[in-house]
C-alpha cells in the first residue's frame, strides 16, 4: 500500500468553525505482486456549494499491460526535459543574495509557503504611504548639491573610524554610565550636525548594542539620547545578514540559519523523489545552489563558533538525501557519496581563501582593520578567524588532501572498497534507484532483516533462505536466492551486470 499525498494540495476538508484546513481524507494505492504501485494522482478540486469537503479527483495514470518500453520512450524524453530545465535554472540563478529570482523559485518550491488565491491585497497604510511617496515635495537643487560637497569635505577631515569603535570596549572606559555618556555626546554632535544642513535622522530605527563577556551584567542596557528619544537597546542586532550577539558566539545566528537550511534541505529531498528521477548530479547541483549557498554565507565569521554542530546536522542530511544513505549510516560516508567535502573543510577553506584575498590586497578597507586588530583582541576569550586562517596556512594543504586525511583516520570502509573518496563514485550518474542500492551495499547499511530487527521494524533477523543473518552482505554476495555473481568490490564498479542483477533484486535495500 502507498499513500498518494502532496504537502502541496490543497486541504480536503477546510473547517468554517476554526478556519483551518485538514486532511481527512485518504488516497492508498495498492501494489502489484512485482511491489510497484499503481501510478495515481491525486487532485483536490475547488470548493463545493454548502459544503467543508473538497471534491477529490484520482486518475490512475498508466495501466501496466506488460508495454513497459513503450511507456519508458514516451516518459524518457519528457523526464530528460524537465530534468535540464531544472539543472539550467538551479546552475543560473545565485542563491547568495536575495533576488527577485531565487525567491520565486524558493518559494514555487517550498510546501510550507501557503500559496493564496493570488490575489494582490492593498492595505490601507501601504496605499497612504505610495500617496505620500509620490506626492514628495520637490528637491531644491542648490542645497542639495551644497549638502553632498559638504559631506564629502567632512568625509575627508572625519576622525578615524576605529577611535569611535575603541570607545565600546568595556575594558578601557569599565562603567557602563561612561559609556552611555559618551555615546550620547558623540549624537549630540551628529544630532547638531543633521540639524544644521536640515536632514532628518530616523532615531527610531538607529539601535544600540553591547559587546561584553560580562555576564553578570548580561542584560545590561544602556539609556543613550538620540535628539529627543531614547535609543533602542537591541541584544541581536543583524549587520550583512549576519546575526550578532552579546558574546560573540554566533548562537542566535546559527540557530537561524539551520532551520532556514532545513526547509531547503525538504525542497532537495521532494526533488529525490521526482518522477524524472533525480540522479545524484542534479541532487548535488541543486543542494549546492540550495542549501550550501546559503548555509556557506558569511561562514569566515562565525568559523570558530561553538554551535556550527546545529548546521552541521542540516548539511549532512542533505548529504545524505544525495547518497540515499540511512540515518545509521557513519558520517564519514556522507562525503564520499555526495562528492562535497565535510562542511568543516569546507569552510576552513572558504576561510583561507577569504584571508588570502584580504591580505594580498592593501586597496581593500578590511586590510587596514585587520592588521589594526591583529595583536588586540576586543573580546579576551574569543578566536579570531585571522588566526584560524594563519595556522591554517602554515598546514598549507588543499581540500582533497585535507579530506583524504580525514578519511584516513576514521575509516568506515572496513572493506576498502573505495580507492579515492574525493572523485565521483561509481554510478554517480545512474538512476536514483541503482545509485542509492549501490551506496547501502557499500556501506553495509540498508533495510534488511538484520538491520530492520534492530530497529523493531521486523520480528526475525532471519533470511529467507535459511540463514540466521540477513546482512546487507549476505543478500549481495552470500544468498543461495538472490546474491550476485561476484565479490563486493565488483558490486562497486557498478558495471552493467550489476545493473542488470539490481533490475531482478527482488527487493528494496
Ligand atoms: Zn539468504
Amino acid at each position: 500500500m502507498q499513500l498518494i499525498f502532496s504537502e502541496k494540495d490543497r486541504h480536503t476538508f477546510h473547517s468554517g468553525r476554526w478556519n483551518r484546513g485538514y486532511n481527512p481524507d485518504l488516497c492508498i494505492v495498492s501494489k502489484d505482486h512485482n511491489g510497484v504501485s499503481l501510478q495515481a494522482q491525486r487532485s483536490v478540486l475547488n470548493n463545493f456549494p454548502k459544503s467543508q469537503h473538497r471534491p477529490v479527483r484520482i486518475q490512475i495514470e498508466h495501466q501496466r499491460n506488460g508495454q513497459a518500453e513503450t511507456a519508458d520512450k514516451l516518459l524518457g524524453p519528457k523526464a530528460k526535459g524537465r530534468k535540464d530545465r531544472w539543472t539550467e535554472t538551479v546552475e543560473n540563478i545565485d542563491f547568495k543574495h536575495s533576488n527577485r529570482e531565487a525567491w520565486n523559485v524558493l518559494r514555487r518550491l517550498d510546501p510550507s509557503q501557503n500559496r493564496g488565491n493570488g490575489e494582490p491585497e492593498i492595505k490601507p497604510n501601504a496605499f497612504a504611504n505610495r500617496l505620500i511617496e509620490t506626492s514628495r515635495a520637490k528637491i531644491d537643487k542648490y542645497i542639495s548639491r551644497k549638502l553632498t560637497m559638504d559631506l564629502k569635505v567632512k568625509k575627508t577631515h572625519a576622525v578615524e573610524k576605529s577611535k569611535w569603535a575603541d570607545k565600546f570596549t568595556p575594558e578601557e572606559s569599565k562603567e557602563f554610565e561612561d559609556l552611555e555618556n559618551i555615546l550620547s555626546e558623540d549624537l549630540d554632535t551628529l544630532h547638531t550636525f543633521y540639524n544644521q544642513w536640515r536632514l532628518k535622522p530616523n532615531p527610531s530605527k538607529t539601535e544600540v548594542t553591547l559587546f561584553h563577556l560580562n555576564n553578570r551584567r548580561a542584560n545590561q542596557e544602556i539609556q543613550v539620547q538620540f535628539g529627543d528619544q531614547l535609543v533602542k537597546n537591541n541584544p541581536y542586532p543583524k549587520y550583512l545578514s549576519v546575526v550578532l550577539d552579546r558574546t560573540l558566539t554566533f548562537k542566535n545566528h546559527l540557530v537561524k540559519l539551520s532551520a532556514k537550511i532545513k526547509t531547503r534541505n525538504s525542497i532537495i529531498a521532494k526533488l529525490s523523489g521526482t518522477s524524472w528521477g533525480a540522479d545524484a548530479n542534479t541532487l548535488r547541483i541543486s543542494a549546492l545552489a540550495l542549501v550550501y549557498s546559503a548555509a556557506e554565507y558569511s561562514a569566515p565569521v562565525w568559523i570558530n563558533s561553538a554551535h556550527t554542530n546545529k548546521l552541521d546536522t542540516q548539511l549532512n542530511s542533505a548529504m545524505r538525501i544525495i547518497g540515499g544513505t540511512l540515518k545509521t549510516t557513519p558520517l564519514k560516508w556522507l562525503p564520499v557519496f555526495s562528492n562535497l567535502a565535510s562542511p568543516k573543510i569546507r569552510r576552513e577553506q572558504a576561510l583561507i581563501r577569504e584571508w588570502t584575498k584580504i591580505k594580498n590586497n592593501k586597496n581593500l578597507p578590511v586590510h587596514a582593520d585587520v592588521r589594526l586588530n591583529v595583536d588586540r583582541l576586543r573580546l579576551k576569550s574569543r578566536k579570531p578567524p585571522w588566526k584560524t586562517a594563519e595556522m591554517l596556512l602554515l598546514e598549507n594543504s588543499g581540500e582533497n588532501t585535507k579530506w583524504l586525511e580525514d578519511w584516513m583516520a576514521e575509516n568506515p570502509d572496513g572493506q576498502n572498497i573505495v580507492i579515492n573518496p574525493t572523485s565521483k563514485q561509481p554510478g554517480f550518474d545512474l538512476p536514483r534507484k541503482i545509485w542509492v542500492t549501490l551506496n547501502r551495499i557499500r556501506t553495509g547499511h540498508g533495510r534488511c532483516n538484520h538491520m530492520m530487527y534492530k530497529w523493531k521494524l521486523h520480528t526475525t533477523p532471519s533470511c529467507d533462505c535459511g540463514n540466521d543473518m540477513q546482512t546487507i552482505s549476505h543478500i549481495a554476495i552470500e544468498c543461495p536466492f538472490r546474491a550476485f555473481k561476484g565479490t563486493i568490490n565488483d558490486i562497486h564498479t557498478a558495471n552493467m551486470n550489476v545493473i542488470d542483477w539490481k533490475q531482478n533484486l527482488d527487493m528494496n535495500l
